[in-house]
């Protein structure tokens, strides 16, 4: 009788005392772990985990099982993706050599700075946005120019470009977040143009789409087609959050590929081979991506509905995340909700009274608003009821 791979394999696990537990079965525990921060643990299947923007459903079942039916090849180098770089390839149209892996976006964000800033140039972009790029600009020896959103919390264009024309030699690239975290506030399509169209035709510009799966407004439009012109522009997604992978580490950008050849000096090349399986199958689970995003907005607009009834103003959001104006500095308030198990929010500046709540499942929103109304008093303006 054959033994296959796959049975070896499972005995193996049988033997290390892991029953051979399959990691859809694993799935169900992962929303009940315990992790160590500071000082105390927290254990998520009592704390509501509403501050970093994850997916609180996980990844799909069918995303699961492509990931199990990597582990065959745990052991190896230069292993299979499981169709990743031919199902990015064909969702943007583009060739390979337009695209780079990373563990997680956030290491494209940063090899974009790596790559543009050495020398000390600086990075031009808003202020609050993904603070990320701005403090790994600095600790490449490069700076930031921050500007001012709008006082509708919209990214300011013509500023913008005002500025990427007069400090054009010291700027090393322009970073657009859209949808823009903290604010889940988009960048129409035409405020795209405008800002490509208005500043130098060779400074880069960083555009990073993490939340585009959550996006349902129609003025917004992804920044993929610059890249197909030859702009120099690079555009990263991540499958951390429609996906449900956040703790897998695989992200990607896409740009012309004289600028894709550049970055790769200084990427590592390196994801595991469980995450290129289980992002290959989110690309094609297009259902599943659906679910994420209809739960997300159901789940958001529930929520952003009965704050506002309770007299609260909050910024409308296209992601899996808000912001509302609590009138008070949110990092005291933060701390309030510590008691009742909620970890939310942390300061963004100039933001400091606008706390970021994190779209959770509908349970951990029911008991967000409950803490809510315990923390704060009704407004005055609150609807009747
Ligand atoms: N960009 C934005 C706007 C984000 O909010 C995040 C994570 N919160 C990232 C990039 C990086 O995410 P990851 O490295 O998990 O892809």
């Amino acid at each position: 009788m054959g033994l296959s791979r796959r049975s070896l394999v499972s005995g193996f696990a049988a033997g290390l005392g892991y029953a051979s537990l399959r990691g859809t079965e694993l799935l169900a525990r992962t929303r009940a772990g315990i992790f160590q921060r500071g000082r105390a643990p927290i254990d998520l299947s009592v704390v509501a985990k509403i501050n970093n923007n994850e997916n609180p459903y996980g990844p799909s079942e069918v995303v699961v099982e492509a990931m199990d039916s990597a582990w065959e090849w745990v052991n190896r180098y230069g292993t299979p993706d499981g169709g990743l770089r031919a199902g990015i390839q064909e969702l943007h149209g583009v060739e390979r050599g337009n695209i780079l892996l990373g563990a997680g976006s956030g290491e494209i964000l940063d090899v974009v700075g790596t790559t543009f800033l050495l020398g000390g140039k600086k990075v031009l972009g808003a202020e609050p946005s993904y603070g990320q790029v701005y403090s790994h600009a600095r600790r490449v020896g490069g700076g930031a120019i921050l500007r001012p959103l709008n006082p509708d919390n919209t990214q300011n264009i013509p500023d913008l470009v005002e500025v990427a024309n007069q400090h054009a030699s010291e700027i090393g690239f322009v970073y657009l977040c859209n949808p823009n975290n903290p604010t889940g506030v988009v960048v129409p399509e035409q405020d795209v143009q405008q800002l490509l169209d208005g500043i130098p035709a060779d400074m880069p510009v960083l555009i990073d789409e993490a939340y585009h799966h959550f996006i349902d407004d129609p003025a917004y439009a992804t920044s993929i087609p610059y890249v197909l012109e030859g702009r120099p522009v690079i555009v990263t997604r991540t499958f951390s959050k429609i996906a449900g992978l956040a703790a897998m580490r695989l992200g990607y950008g896409v740009a012309p590929a004289e600028i894709i050849e550049k970055m790769s000096l200084f990427a590592t090349g390196s994801q595991n081979v469980l995450v290129k399986f289980g992002g290959a199958a989110s690309l094609r689970d297009l259902a599943g991506q659906e679910r994420v995003k209809a739960l997300n907005i159901e789940v958001r607009e529930k929520t952003i509905a009965e704050l506002r009834a309770y007299g609260y103003e909050v910024i409308s959001s296209q992601t899996n995340f808000f912001m509302v104006d609590v009138k008070r500095n949110v990092r005291e308030v933060a701390q309030e909700f510590r008691p009742f198990d909620i970890l939310v929010g942390r300061p963004f500046p100039p933001m400091d009274q606008h706390l970021r709540v994190s779209v959770g499942n509908a349970d951990e929103m029911r008991r967000f608003m409950v803490a809510f109304r315990e923390i704060f008093p009704a407004a005055a303006n609150a609807a009747a009821a």
